[in-house]
């Protein structure tokens, strides 16, 4: 039987997808050059897709990078001297503070408890702060940050670039990008494609910024550093030889979503998470571990079951469902469920209906 993946990435493949795999083996798309003419339309109509899906602004520099985690060492290297400040809610959080200590920065960090919030405006940000980092939805503990309070403090002080990871919120969550000046994110979670392909967005501040930094003579990377990115993005390359055929399935993907509109894919995001943590709240069985509504995540859902989750994931497995585990040492007692947009209505319906039936709310 053919299982459908409600992992928090990678996930469940956008649905028509896999056979745009044999489609592109036809067209020879595995064998495609990067420099040439094909590569720049197939790149162009990547980015032109991506401003509409998403609302990128036309100042803003759309990268292709390798994983959302590249996109954190880039960020930092091209956008800190000496200070950036992090945010850190959970595991993801956590990772791009490490990339700037390793990168010899002085980060400095505020750390919410397990599954709660930070409200930003009662946090004392350094003067010095050049880079603020946050994960908008960190997949480990499910806690999704309101936006609000990011852009309020972008419109008081400008100065401070702001770095959005938004790796398991893009394409289901609206974002403002004319308030922010990096957000990065890989395909393989809300995209629902195979991994290895990522994308980065940049501010024309956060490009003077890289800019400065270099006539410095402070190093910002090799290959994958903001000039050399921009200075093949403008010829509609790469620097390097990039994954051609995720690009082409990502073009693929983003022709659909448009299709289905945007609009409706949110509100039917938003449905489903409602739906998923009524059943959750009303059964003993489960305790979804963000309790403040206003920062649980609908992409990823992560709730703790005291029982043990062991049982539930090889249940939901048996019936053709992979829930997620838990992240790291809570992998056999908490679940994480992936709420994306490659899920069909049917597959969501076999998702809720076993749940129901573990639960004993449907019997
Ligand atoms: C998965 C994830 C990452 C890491 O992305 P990779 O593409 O695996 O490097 C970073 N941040 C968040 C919030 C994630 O969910």
């Amino acid at each position: 039987m053919k299982n459908i993946y409600f992992t928090v990435g990678p996930s469940q493949i956008y649905p028509g997808i896999t056979d745009e795999i044999s489609v592109a083996v036809k067209k020879e798309i595995l064998s495609l050059s990067h420099r040439s003419e094909e590569f720049h339309k197939l790149f162009d109509g990547v980015r032109e897709k991506l401003r509409s899906v998403l609302g990128i602004p036309d100042t803003h520099e759309i990268f292709l990078i390798n994983s959302g985690t590249e996109g954190m060492e880039r960020v930092i290297e091209n956008c800190v001297e000496k200070t950036s400040f992090h945010v850190i809610t959970g595991t993801f959080g956590n990772r791009f503070y490490q990339s700037a200590i390793e990168l010899n920065k002085d980060a400095v960090k505020v750390e919410s408890a397990w599954g709660s919030g930070i409200e930003l405006s009662t946090i004392d940000i350094p003067k010095d702060t050049e880079l603020l980092a946050v994960t908008h939805n960190d997949t480990s503990s499910g806690v999704c940050l309101d936006l609000k309070p990011i852009y309020d403090l972008k419109k008081e002080r400008g100065d401070i670039l702001i770095a959005l990871d938004t790796v398991s919120s893009v394409p289901s969550i609206p974002i403002d990008f004319s308030l922010l000046d990096c957000v990065f994110f890989s395909v393989q979670k809300g995209f629902g494609l195979p991994a290895g392909l990522g994308v980065l967005i940049v501010s024309p501040q956060a490009m003077e910024k890289s800019f400065s930094l270099q006539k410095k003579g402070i190093s910002i990377g090799t290959f994958h550093n903001f000039p050399t990115l921009k200075a093949s993005a403008d010829k509609s390359e790469t620097p390097e030889t990039p994954n051609v055929l995720d690009l082409y399935l990502f073009d693929k993907v983003l022709g659909l979503l448009l299709e289905r509109g945007m609009e409706s894919i949110r509100k039917i995001t938003q449905q489903r998470a409602a739906l998923l943590y009524e059943l959750f709240d009303q059964s003993d069985l489960f305790e979804p571990i963000v309790t403040d509504p206003a920062v649980r995540s609908v992409t990823t859902l992560v709730v703790e079951v005291p029982g043990g989750s062991v049982d539930l994931l090889e249940k939901a497995e048996a019936h053709g469902l992979v829930i997620g585990a838990g992240y790291g040492k809570f992998a056999n007692t908490q679940i994480r469920v992936g709420n994306f947009p490659a899920h069909t209505q049917d597959d969501f319906e076999k998702l809720l209906d076993f749940l129901k039936t573990y639960s004993g709310q449907k019997k």
